[in-house]
């Protein structure tokens, strides 16, 4: 019998994962998995694959894995709206994108101030149709996962793009490398991990929470967790509010009080994961070189 890929760090967790419940390995072809994404139309996911330049996409039904776009201007974070369109961040366009119904790309933001993003890295999209987005360095930090350029930005800003004006409003400034992102079930909270530890020492590797104020205002509500494995990147709630995020040494579970509850333990570093499957409760999980997934008992933040 394997060992449990769960680890229970307090009584709340038991309930939450099923002793039994396998992670599988549905693909290892990566170099660096990001952004997944799922759409219920089509019974699939759709991730990044960084470095490599492209999006792939695993299709639930017979467990295929093919290439969705290639090039794909190094795409990192993806969403899926309201309207189940896919919505992207290009390190390589230094934009967030729409693909239409008819497959063309819309360009929803990629200035600031007059000036061009760093390199979008992570986004949700709010019930109201608003764009949420944040804007570290890494895609112009060097050539592996972008292209290298100065960035043009004051810093790593956390933007809101307005769903009638199309405006790009700055929302948050006080982040050194702002990363994933998600709302609570009810949106009245934002979460954002700060992956600054990657810049400077000591650097900030935690998540942050915010109360969303009228317009789109944040109010900052400090730190949720720090993270005690590596780095937060991107993160997924489930329906009661819990945070799943990625870490080092797999997927942690938060309680809505900021208390680490559990692990999955996956044996690669987790860059991010997101509920899936018609009743979102199949975790997929992006692990650097891999795409995994594993049967939960627990459902995904209502999304779609
Ligand atoms: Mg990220």
């Amino acid at each position: 019998m394997p060992e449990s890929c769960f680890e229970i760090l307090d009584p709340r967790f038991r309930r939450l994962h099923i002793g039994s419940a396998r992670l599988d390995r549905l693909y290892d072809g990566c170099r660096w998995a990001e952004g997944p994404a799922y759409f219920p139309a089509m019974r699939c996911l759709i991730w990044s694959d960084n470095p490599n330049n492209r999006m792939l996409r695993y299709d639930e039904c017979n467990g295929t894995v093919s290439v969705f776009r290639q090039p794909s201007n190094f795409s990192n974070g993806n969403t899926v709206d309201r309207s189940g369109r896919l919505v992207s961040c290009e390190h390589g366009g230094r934009r967030v994108t729409r693909t239409e119904a008819d497959g063309r790309l819309t360009v929803i933001a990629d200035r600031h101030a007059g000036k061009k993003l760093n390199s979008p890295n992570d986004v949700v999209v709010k019930s109201d149709g608003s764009i949420w987005f944040t804007d570290p360095t890494y895609g112009i930090d060097s050539d592996y996962e972008g292209y290298k350029a100065p960035s043009e930005q004051k810093g790593s800003l956390v933007y809101r793009v307005d769903p009638d004006s199309g405006e790009v409003a700055a929302v948050a400034d006080d982040f050194v490398q702002p990363n994933g992102l998600a709302f609570s079930p009810d949106e009245s909270l934002l979460y954002v991990a700060d992956t600054g530890a990657t810049h400077s020492e000591n650097g900030p590797r935690h998540i942050r929470k915010f109360a969303i104020g009228k317009g789109g205002k944040l109010k900052d509500k400090g730190v949720f967790a720090e993270c005690t494995a590596g780095l937060f990147d991107g993160f997924r709630l489930d329906a009661e509010g819990r945070v799943w995020t990625s870490a080092a040494d797999g997927v942690h579970c938060y309680d809505p009080d900021g208390t680490l509850i559990g692990k999955i333990k996956v044996p690669e570093v987790v860059a991010n994961l997101c509920f899936g499957g018609p009743a979102r409760n199949m975790l997929y999980i992006c692990g650097t070189t891999s795409l995994y997934a594993v049967r939960m008992p627990v459902n995904g933040a209502k999304t779609f």
